[in-house]
């Protein structure tokens, strides 16, 4: 059972590069950025209440990203485990999620953290604005959204460091170039004497 967070800035490749883990490791992708987007375009009670925080480049509130995968992470198909992508992203939800896996008996294997340097990142986010139209990826809120990565997310790389569970990846260069260094540590969890 593999229990992977994938972690890092907005614009770092993560969803691209949690699909890729993902299929390797042989577990679900549980993204709340998707999970959020799907229910805005469906027009769900959830969706109503986290729309204008997308929008704005806000967090969700805890209490309601919490709730959303909590209910997630029961369905069977996480029994060979999981990979979060864009969860925990703050202090509370390390902690929600800390107690979820405790209660049962479950552990994180590791925290891996996607790194790009900030002028690179607002690049990339720009140019993805114009491929695909998301409402959050005008520059305001791009520069907003980094803000509040720093402010809220960033800290939780020093939580898991201190719990010997971070793997830092380099996440500049060809999108090929960081697959492979994420290849090479999904393999380093599934064959750890290898
Ligand atoms: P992402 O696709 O991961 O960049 O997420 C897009 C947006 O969804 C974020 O800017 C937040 O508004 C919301 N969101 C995603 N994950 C979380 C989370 N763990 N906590 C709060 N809000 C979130």
């Amino acid at each position: 059972m593999t229990i992977v967070i994938l972690t890092g800035p907005p614009g770092c490749g993560k969803g691209t590069q949690a699909e890729i883990m993902a299929g390797r490791l042989g577990v679900p992708v549980i993204s709340t950025g998707d999970t959020f987007r799907a229910q805005v375009a469906a027009g769900t009670e959830l969706g109503r209440r986290a729309q204008a925080y997308l929008d704005a480049g806000e967090y969700v509130p805890d209490e309601v990203t919490n709730a959303m995968v909590l209910d997630r992470l029961t369905a069977d198909d996480t029994r060979p485990g999981f990979l979060l992508d864009g969860y925990p992203r703050t202090l509370d939800q390390v902690a929600v999620l800390d107690e979820f896996l405790d209660a049962h008996h479950r552990h994180l294997d590791a925290v891996v953290a996607l790194e790009v340097p900030p002028d690179e990142l607002v690049q990339r986010l720009l140019h993805r604005a114009q491929l695909e139209h998301r409402s959050d990826d005008t520059e305001d809120v791009i520069r907003h959204r980094l803000e509040v990565y720093d402010q809220y997310t960033r800290p939780l790389i020093k939580e898991y460091a201190g719990r010997g569970r971070l793997i830092p990846v380099d996440g500049t260069g060809e999108l090929a170039e960081v697959s492979n260094r994420i290849l090479t540590v999904a393999d380093s969890l599934l064959y750890p004497h290898a």
